[in-house]
C-alpha cells in the first residue's frame, strides 16, 4: 500500500520520516489482517459440516422421507459432521483461553515420565486400531517442569495422534524423553515423537504450526483434523517458555520435539 511519492532530493529527514511512518503503521495492520483471515477461515471451517448436516436435514424431509436405508446413513453422517462442529469449537476455546493467559507462566510441578505414559496409555485403541506399536523411551533420571499438567497433556497427545494418523500404519511410533541444553545452555527436558510414515516436504515445515495449515485438507478431514492442533502445540509451549521444533525427511518420517525449561531444584519430594 505505499504509493511511490516524489520527494525533492537531499532531504533524508523527510524521507526517514515517512520510513517510520510506514514501519510503525505495517505491524498493527498485520495483525489486523490476521485476526480478520483467522475470523474468516473459522467460519468457513465451521459453515462446510454445518451446511453438510443442513443439506442431509432437507433430504430427510423430502425424497428420502420413507426410506429406513438412507435415513441411518444420512444420520451417520449428521453425527460425524457435527462431531467435527464440536471438536472446532473445542479448539477453538482452548486456543482463546491458552492466548488469555499467554502472560502468566504456570507454575505447578508437572513429572514428565508419568505424563507421557498416560498419554500413551490414552492412545492405545487408537494404535491398535492403526496397529502401531508406541514405544517409549525413557531417561534414568526423574525429570519434571513447573507447568500446567493438562495443558502438556494435550499439547503431546496432539503430536501422538498425529503421528499415529499421518505416520505408517503397521510402524512404530517412538515417545522419548530426554534431558539437553538450549542454545544458550539452560538445562531442559525434551519429547520427542517420531513416526516412520511420508514425512513433511521441507516448504511446509515453517507454517505447520498456522492455523487452519494443513499439507492436504482432505487427508485431515478424513482424519477427523482441526487444523488447529500444531497451533495449539506453539501456544501451549510458548506459555511454558520452551517450543516445538519439527524435523522430517521425506518419505522416512516425521519427528516434532517439545522443548520445555527445567527448573531443578524446585520439585518438592515425591511429586
Ligand atoms: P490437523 O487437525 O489437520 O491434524 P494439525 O495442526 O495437528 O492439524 O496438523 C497440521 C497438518 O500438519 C496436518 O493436517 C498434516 O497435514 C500435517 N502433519 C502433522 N503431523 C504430521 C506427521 N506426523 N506426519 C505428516 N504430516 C503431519
Amino acid at each position: 500500500f505505499v504509493t511511490p511519492v516524489s520527494l525533492p532530493e537531499n532531504d533524508g529527514g523527510q524521507i526517514d520520516l515517512l520510513l517510520m511512518t510506514f514501519n510503525d503503521l505495517t505491524p498493527l495492520r498485520r495483525v489486523e489482517e490476521m485476526r480478520a483471515d483467522f475470523v474468516a477461515n473459522a467460519s468457513h471451517e465451521l459453515r462446510t459440516p454445518l451446511a453438510a448436516v443442513l443439506g442431509f436435514i432437507e433430504t430427510l424431509q423430502g425424497p428420502a422421507k420413507n426410506d429406513a436405508v438412507a435415513r441411518e446413513k444420512f444420520l451417520a453422517i449428521m453425527q460425524q459432521q457435527a462431531s467435527r462442529m464440536a471438536r472446532l469449537i473445542d479448539d477453538l476455546l482452548s486456543l482463546s483461553r491458552i492466548e488469555l493467559n499467554a502472560h502468566m507462566a504456570p507454575s505447578t510441578p508437572v513429572e514428565l515420565a508419568s505424563l507421557v505414559r498416560q498419554v500413551a496409555d490414552g492412545l492405545q485403541t487408537l494404535a491398535r486400531d492403526r496397529q502401531v506399536e508406541i514405544r517409549l523411551v525413557m531417561p534414568p533420571e526423574s525429570l519434571a517442569v513447573l507447568g500446567d499438567r493438562d495443558e502438556l497433556i494435550r499439547a503431546l497427545e496432539n503430536l501422538v495422534e498425529n503421528a499415529l494418523k499421518y505416520g505408517a500404519a503397521g510402524k512404530r511410533v517412538d515417545i522419548t524423553l530426554s534431558r539437553g541444553h538450549t542454545r544458550a545452555g539452560i538445562p531442559e527436558a525434551r519429547i520427542a515423537v517420531r513416526d516412520f510414515g511420508p514425512g513433511i516436504a521441507p516448504e511446509h515445515l515453517p507454517r505447520l504450526t498456522e492455523r487452519f495449515y494443513r499439507v492436504d485438507v482432505a487427508d485431515s478431514r478424513s482424519q477427523g483434523g482441526t487444523g488447529l492442533g500444531l497451533a495449539l502445540v506453539k501456544h501451549i509451549l510458548n506459555r511454558h517458555g520452551g517450543r516445538v521444533a519439527v524435523e522430517s525427511v521425506l518419505g522416512q518420517g516425521a519427528t516434532f520435539t517439545m522443548h520445555l525449561p527445567l527448573r531443578t531444584g524446585e520439585i518438592p519430594a515425591g511429586q
